[in-house]
């Protein structure tokens, strides 16, 4: 296991983390005057200063990416399943554009969540059938642009509203049965907050092994967690054991960024360099 006690090499800042705080050019002045090498910038957040404005401001700032969020939300009606495909393609699109190693897919929920206006619907099975379709649909595209493709499985508090995949298994299950030959072109995205529950989560990050851990998240589960989206907490401050999950997954060779996701009305609050002086300091201590 890499020792991060030291210096904060490894440490990849997920732009939601202080999208609050300043746009998408600020935030990335902010990473290099701490030394963070590495972003994970959101899709609205790119737009709002414009693609081309972004990647230029990647590259002047030596950034790399750890991911790019986000892709997927593929459960709709059948009168917006073009929309979603192209909505897809142009994610893909964007984060050649920005050099990101991967796309981050939050699947979607129920399709009336997920692409609002959708009609009502209580069939999870479906939906979960209708999201590995659109998933292997996407590989498609994404292959031609040689951008793998990372499922993010949410906890299941998740699962009508944001994203049906809701255990690492279940996202294994679909890398397995769509490629099978574990060709690199889809894999999983680990995030603490989503797996640190589940009794099965070792055995799976062995399964996983290294060609399918695209991308490795952190934060704190909070108690009481007063709001499921928005009240995730800073390393540290809550009850995840974010040292054996790191572990565990550089056991099967992981060797990319830690990457700090804090969706927090608190830490939105904050100025941008304490939230990003906690976090570097955290990263140090308790990641
Ligand atoms: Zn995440």
């Amino acid at each position: 296991m890499r020792d991060f006690s030291a210096d904060h090499r490894w440490l990849s800042l997920n732009t939601a983390t202080v999208r609050k705080q300043g746009d998408l050019v600020q935030i990335i002045d902010a990473c290099a005057r701490h030394g963070i090498r590495a972003i994970d910038p959101w899709r609205d957040q790119v737009a709002a200063v414009g693609l081309d404005r972004a990647a230029r401001a990647v590259r002047e700032a030596g950034l790399e990416l750890s991911g790019y969020c986000r892709g997927g939300m593929f459960t709709s009606d059948a009168a917006r399943r073009i929309e979603v495909r192209e909505d897809n393609r142009r994610t893909v699109d964007e984060a050649k554009a920005l050099g990101a190693p991967c796309v981050v897919l939050v699947v979607g929920g129920l399709p009336q969540y997920s692409r609002p206006g959708s009609a009502v619907s209580k069939d999870i099975v479906a939906a979960r059938a209708q999201v590995e379709d659109a998933i292997a649909e996407m590989m498609d595209y994404a292959r031609g642009a040689k951008m793998p493709l990372a499922i993010e499985p949410l906890h299941p508090a998740y699962a009508a509203d944001r994203a049906c995949v809701n255990t690492t298994e279940q996202a294994l299950d679909i890398c397995d049965r769509l490629d099978p030959g574990r060709t690199g072109a889809l894999g999983v995205a680990l995030d603490v907050y989503h797996i640190w529950w589940d009794p099965d989560v070792l055995p799976q990050i062995r399964r996983a092994a290294k060609d399918r851990l695209l991308a490795f998240h952190v934060c704190d589960w909070l108690v009481p967690t007063k709001d499921i989206l928005n009240d995730r907490g800073m390393m540290g401050d809550g009850l995840i054991d974010i040292k054996s999950l790191r572990a565990a997954v550089e056991a099967e060779g992981f060797a990319g960024y830690s990457e700090i996701e804090i969706f927090s009305e608190g830490w939105w609050t904050r100025p941008m360099d304490e939230v990003l002086q906690t976090c570097i300091q955290r990263h140090r201590t308790v990641v």
